[in-house]
């Protein structure tokens, strides 16, 4: 029995069902991701891709909620 029900070489040929921007590039647009995110903008819609990100990687995801956190604190004492 050999099974191989989990191939990366194969998933990274495949992609994700939808576009998944990398962790440097999630960094860089976190500020901007916050912002819009806060201001009721459809963040997903303009940074395509983040989402998926913040799903799947739990370094970026912690991130994005102190960020969020960060900036809706300023926010609400503008
Ligand atoms: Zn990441």
């Amino acid at each position: 029995m050999n099974r191989h029900d989990h191939d990366p070489a194969l998933e990274r040929l495949l992609g994700p069902t939808g576009p998944e921007i990398g962790c440097d590039e999630c960094f860089e647009l976190l500020d901007e991701y916050v912002e819009l995110e806060l201001s009721g903008v459809d963040a997903d819609a303009r940074v395509p891709g983040m989402r998926a990100h913040l799903d799947g990687c739990p370094a970026c995801h912690g991130e994005h909620e102190s960020l969020r956190a960060l900036v809706a604190a300023d926010d609400g004492a503008a």
